[in-house]
């Protein structure tokens, strides 16, 4: 199955793979699936560029 996301071939959940699901949270949110938010801590990102902080540290960003 491939993620309806990222296009990439992973385990879904709802048609979502679990880094896609992590990021909509991070974007949403501002928490990770473990409702991690800026540096670790348990408040939410909530500016773009602290959400965006989050997400590098996830990985994401380019190659
Ligand atoms: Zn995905």
């Amino acid at each position: 199955m491939k993620c309806k996301v990222c296009k990439k071939d992973k385990e879904l959940r709802i048609g979502v793979c679990f880094d896609c699901a992590e990021a909509e949270s991070i974007i949403g949110e501002g928490l990770d699936m473990w409702d991690n938010g800026k540096n670790g801590t348990k408040e939410p990102a909530k500016t773009a560029m602290e959400k965006l902080q989050l997400l590098i540290a996830k990985g994401w960003g380019k190659d």
